[in-house]
């Protein structure tokens, strides 16, 4: 299978509303990634508020022959479901998605807490009996914790094919992600690994000005995207990199390198190492927007986060930030009207303190 996945969580919009998405945009994406040869697509019930899973339907399912990709969505344990509620959410998505099987299916998101709740709802027998009734191929979950938290995973659940971690050159060594650790400790349980977040949400398309220059003083021609997605794809034990793409240069972009994939040279990490040293975000949101649709005050998190970093990393043009930050509050919850309900922490996979950070984002941006 080609190294590149679709990733279904950051659909082009026609609007503010995370549900607007553009069919007919996604459609022109899709119809090249296929004509590439790429045949991967992720997505879950919870990403575009369930419409991504629509959308799918929409532009892959209806349009092109069951063998010629492969679906994978996953279960949320979020809302701490029980043995119903789990399957009430399971036959949701094959419904949204149009499909009589699911090639894979993932517990979305373990970490300490939702592990906790799967084994007490006996989550991952559910998925081997939806396995054995043919409903789904593959078994596998979404991870967002400790190396040590992964290895007694893997200990007590060998039935798991498949783990999807957060893995990308500025992760690689982080003291909290550890996903160095955590590649190594799939690689051990002989699991191959899908990567989510090469990009680290979009912020390695975009980094700051100093290791944009080491990166294109190098290569003047190669996305500053594309060297964050070949570092998560050279490494042996990947299976895929999903790419969460918005939009059809994004596709261009991605299968320009993909389509003959070669793996980084040892110059070329040296040039990462070098460009890594000069990358640093104020908040190390990854624009995933778990967080979104539960929020009472309908504060569009990740959107201030993001013009926060922009602010933070290119002070030259703050006014600029201040602008799109006025603009983005005729659509958004002002920040200032957050009630600490934590909803949005108890979600969130990076583990931030998101009360206090917005309270410190909206400071500056005003
Ligand atoms: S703590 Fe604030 S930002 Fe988070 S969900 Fe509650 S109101 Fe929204
Ligand atoms: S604040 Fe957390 S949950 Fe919300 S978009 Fe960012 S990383 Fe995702």
């Amino acid at each position: 299978m080609k190294k590149l996945g679709f990733g279904l969580m950051r659909l082009p919009l026609k609007s503010g509303d995370g549900k607007d998405i553009d069919l007919e945009k996604v459609k022109e994406m899709v119809d090249l990634f296929m004509a590439h040869g790429y045949t991967y697509y992720d997505t879950a019930y919870v990403y575009h508020g369930g419409f991504s899973e629509v959308a799918f339907r929409e532009c892959v399912v209806k349009r092109y022959p069951r063998d010629s990709y492969t679906i994978t969505t996953k279960l949320p344990l979020f809302g701490k479901p029980d043995r119903a509620g789990m399957e009430k959410i399971f036959e949701e998505s094959m419904t949204r998605l149009g499909v009589d099987y699911i090639d894979y299916y993932w517990l979305h998101a373990m970490g300490k807490d939702n592990y906790a709740h799967a084994q007490k709802v006996h989550a991952f027998e559910y998925l081997q009996e939806l396995k054995a009734a043919g409903k789904i191929r593959h078994i596998g979950f979404s991870f967002h914790d400790s190396p040590e938290l992964l290895e007694q995973m893997m200990t007590e659940h060998p039935e798991v094919e498949y783990v999807q971690l957060q893995l990308n050159y500025l992760d690689w060594e982080d003291g909290w992600v550890r996903a160095h650790k955590c590649y190594d400790v799939a690689t051990k349980f002989g699991k191959p690994v899908i990567v989510m977040e090469p990009i680290k949400g979009g912020s390695l398309a975009n980094p700051p000005k100093q290791a944009e220059k080491i990166l294109k003083d190098y290569n003047p021609d190669a996305s500053c995207a594309s060297w964050a997605i070949r570092f998560a794809a050279s490494l042996p034990n990947v299976m895929v990199v999903l790419s969460g793409m918005s939009a059809l240069w994004q596709v261009e972009d991605n299968v320009s390198y993909m389509d003959d994939f070669k793996p980084l040279t040892d110059e070329e990490y040296e040039v990462i190492a070098k460009a890594t040293e000069n990358i640093k975000f104020a908040i190390p949101c990854t624009a995933c927007r778990y967080c979104t649709d539960g929020c009472p005050m309908s504060i569009n998190i990740p959107e201030v986060f993001a013009l926060y970093n922009n602010l933070k990393r290119d002070l030259g043009r703050r006014w600029q930030y201040k602008d799109k930050y006025k603009e983005l509050l005729k659509t958004s919850g002002n920040p200032d009207s957050c009630i600490g309900c934590e909803q949005c922490m108890n979600i969130c996979p990076q583990h931030l303190e998101i009360p206090k950070l917005l309270a410190e984002a909206s400071a500056d941006l005003v």
